[in-house]
């Protein structure tokens, strides 16, 4: 099947499915994703795995499109020069995120040619706080680049949550001239922005800027609930969600080669993600897929609710 333009595959209403996770997936593969750590931050992340498994990223992708997934994200998370610039990595910055964009495009040409490639990027300085008017455009810009390059369909800008930070974020990756999908993190039990914010804030602020789809992401399965249907009165676009189900802080301290997170991927079971992914369809999602700790299971078991046709 040839692959449609995107953003006519959005517009035709069809749902999505939105692959799983790729930096807590390699974890569990045994890749070590914890380089540049420290006991208060997390590091290069899988940033690092361009470097040391390339091939099990390629792996990943594979396992997620032969679970039926319509999109890819990138492993470019945290490609960026701020983060690799942790491990002595700076210069590599623009080949990794190319090189994540060129693995996941032949994964997807030789598995699923009818599905997408999403270039993911996340704020370099993590997104807490505060907001970053100059690293943040700049690496975006960089990462949008050379996504590009490598081949991508759509830009992800994820795992952000300060309006100021999305917007400043649209205006650095749209003269990559792709569609753009934006991915909130950490959405509060009461189901708003990381820091309480609206979604009226957000789409108010993003003004007439052009953003495909708006994501909740990187957030319990409830707090998804809670949200969805508060941006779908905020945003009339399409709309979507991939939850974490299960990712902690290890204990500390952090001793020899010990990863940053603790990992469970047994307690929030793929036929659970398939019922709250039935629940998010009816709220109005258009895009569903998994964060942090979800499987190719997961997806599998969100493939088998998908509407088709
Ligand atoms: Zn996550």
């Amino acid at each position: 099947m040839a692959r449609q333009d995107f953003r006519e595959r959005l517009a035709s209403g069809r749902p999505l499915l939105l692959d799983g996770a790729m930096g807590s997936e390699l974890q569990r593969r045994g890749v070590y994703v914890s380089h540049g750590a420290t006991e208060e931050k997390l590091g290069a992340w899988s940033a690092t795995a361009m470097r040391d498994a390339p091939g099990t990223v390629r792996d990943v992708h594979e396992d997620y499109f032969k679970a039926g997934a319509d999109i890819a994200t990138t492993n470019s998370f945290w490609t960026n020069a701020i983060k690799l610039g942790l491990v002595g990595l700076a210069d590599k910055a623009a080949a990794y995120t190319r090189l994540s964009g060129e693995i996941a495009v032949e994964a997807r040409d030789r598995l699923r040619p009818e599905a997408y490639v999403a270039g993911g990027m996340a704020p370099p300085h993590g997104g807490r706080a505060p907001v970053d008017p100059i690293d943040l455009p700049r690496e975006f810009a960089m990462q949008a680049h050379a996504l590009k390059e490598g081949g991508v369909d759509l830009l992800l800008v994820e795992y952000i949550g300060h309006v100021e930070d999305i917007v400043a974020a649209v205006d650095a990756v749209a003269p990559a001239g792709l569609p753009i999908m934006i991915g909130l993190r950490h959405i509060t039990d009461g189901g708003d922005m990381q820091n309480g914010d609206s979604f009226e804030r957000l789409v108010g602020a993003l003004g007439s800027r052009t953003v495909d789809a708006i994501l909740l992401m990187c957030s319990s399965p409830a707090a998804i609930s809670a949200g969805l249907p508060k941006l779908r009165r905020a945003f009339p676009g399409p709309i979507g969600a991939y939850p974490n189900i299960g990712y902690a802080r290890a204990a500390t301290p952090l001793a020899g080669e010990q990863q940053w997170h603790s990992l469970d991927t047994t307690s929030y079971t793929p036929d659970l993600m398939a019922e709250d992914g039935r629940a998010w369809l009816a709220m109005g999602a258009q895009i569903v897929g998994g964060c942090c700790a979800t499987t190719p299971d997961h997806i599998a078991a969100l493939r088998a609710i998908m509407p088709t046709g």
